[in-house]
């Protein structure tokens, strides 16, 4: 007899995607949610083919949906260049869906490893996840730079819509070089500790900061102080409440404190120090495939997503008939962390508790010894299964039941 399905109040936004994470999506759902949710969904489907039919709209519609409904999930999607645009035969190169629906949502976006027995961090001491939380706008990403060709003067000047200017010195050139100026916003910085301090405190967290104020000591100073401002004004009490600390310290010090951390606590990450060290953290933790991502709004609109592209090298095998062997833990954790999302915000424990239960048999089948080959590889278990793809989603299943 079939088991009473789990019901939900609100649907979920659906972002449908590409490649072998789109194969993967239709077997997490078939497998892995569907006997077990009455699942509802409002499906959107960003696969490269739509988002060309409908000149990208659909991306856009995602994102609205989003607001309105508040919890969304992702599925990986191409992000077109040169060869994708000869591939599919695009009528654009049409932008980035992530980068879409991340500057309508105007959120930050928090990574965090997923902790398994048998894949251990290359760093001894760390025994609990680090998240990063990186600030998505502005400084070298948005800059405008000039190669210098020789001796003259460099200033950087800003007009008013009064008219009125400032003016400094950048450097006085004797011969060839380069400058570069960028900006940020406060609005931007400002949303960017809104999401931070509503993310410490959603996961029971400690929140860390750090930026080169001493150095810069007015634009790293703005960002040092926008976070200190909003979090005396709004935070300092519910962080005392929770338990929690926010703190504040230089970049060089945050990143000699991480490695002798045990981990457990968001490290807030200007735009660049979040791309790089959001690489060497994930790498350090294991894998891009053991990493979940939510892009979280400062007005508490949620995306949940993997942290990995649609493994386009996989995808191909797939399409030749051969065998993979792709992981898709990041992909199901998209899932349970917009499922849990849902059921918090509808007050449906049920659908919590369906989450946490789909999150531990991905991880006891992983420390069972059932794994895909990215995770064979690096493994310290003494004995272990290499599945194919449909194998390992099907091994957490029967763990369900
Ligand atoms: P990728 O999909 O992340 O894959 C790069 C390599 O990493 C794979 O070839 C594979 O290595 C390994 N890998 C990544 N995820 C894996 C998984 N789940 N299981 C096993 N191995 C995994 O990056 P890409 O191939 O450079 O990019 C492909 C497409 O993804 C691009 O069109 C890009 O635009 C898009 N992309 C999308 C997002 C997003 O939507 N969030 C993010 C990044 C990239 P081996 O081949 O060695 O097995
Ligand atoms: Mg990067």
């Amino acid at each position: 007899m079939a088991q009473s399905l789990i019901q939900m109040k609100t649907p979920l936004v659906e972002m449908d995607g590409d490649e072998m994470t789109r194969i993967i999506w239709q077997m997490i759902k078939d497998d892995l949610i569907r006997p077990f949710v009455d699942l509802q969904t409002e499906y959107y489907d960003l696969g490269l083919r739509h988002r060309d039919d409908t000149e990208d709209r659909v991306t856009v519609d995602a994102a609205e949906a989003t607001k309105r409904l508040g919890v969304a999930v992702k599925c990986a999607t191409i992000t077109p260049n040169a060869a994708r645009v000869e591939e599919y035969g695009l009528k654009q190169m049409w932008k980035s869906p992530n980068g879409t629906i991340r500057a309508m949502l105007d959120g930050t976006v928090f990574r965090t490893p997923i902790i398994v027995k048998g894949i251990e961090p290359q760093v001894r001491c760390w025994k609990k996840p680090i998240t990063i939380a990186r600030h998505a706008y502005g400084d070298v990403y948005k800059n405008s730079e000039i190669r210098v060709p020789g001796a003259g003067k460099a200033e950087l000047v800003f007009t008013g819509e009064d008219g009125l200017q400032r003016r400094k010195l950048i450097h006085q050139f004797s011969g060839p070089g380069v400058i570069q100026g960028m900006h940020n916003l406060d609005d931007s910085i400002q949303s960017f500790a809104q999401s931070c301090f509503e993310y410490a405190l959603a996961t029971h967290q400690d929140l860390w900061f750090a930026t080169k104020d001493t150095i810069s000591k007015t634009y790293d100073h703005r960002f040092k102080d926008i976070f200190a401002d909003l979090y005396e004004a709004q935070y300092k009490e519910k962080f005392e409440q929770a338990g929690i600390t926010y703190f504040y310290t230089l970049i060089d010090d945050v990143v000699a404190r991480v490695m002798r951390s045990e981990g457990g606590f968001i490290w807030a990450c200007k735009n660049y120090d979040g791309d790089v060290m959001s690489d060497m953290l994930s790498s350090a933790f294991g894998s891009l495939a053991m990493m979940t991502s939510v892009l979280v709004s400062p007005h508490g609109y949620y995306e949940y997503e993997a942290a990995h592209g649609t493994v386009q090298r996989h995808y191909y095998k797939h399409l030749k008939g051969e065998r993979t062997s792709t992981n898709s833990v990041a992909t199901i954790f998209a899932w349970t962390g917009a499922l849990r999302k849902r059921g918090e915000l509808d007050g449906t424990p049920e659908l919590c508790d369906f989450a946490d239960k789909l999150e531990k048999a991905t991880i006891d089948t992983i420390e069972s010894g059932q794994m895909t080959g990215d995770l064979t590889r690096i493994t310290t278990l003494p004995k272990v299964q290499k599945l194919d793809t449909e194998d390992f989603i099907l091994a957490i299943a029967d763990r369900l039941k």
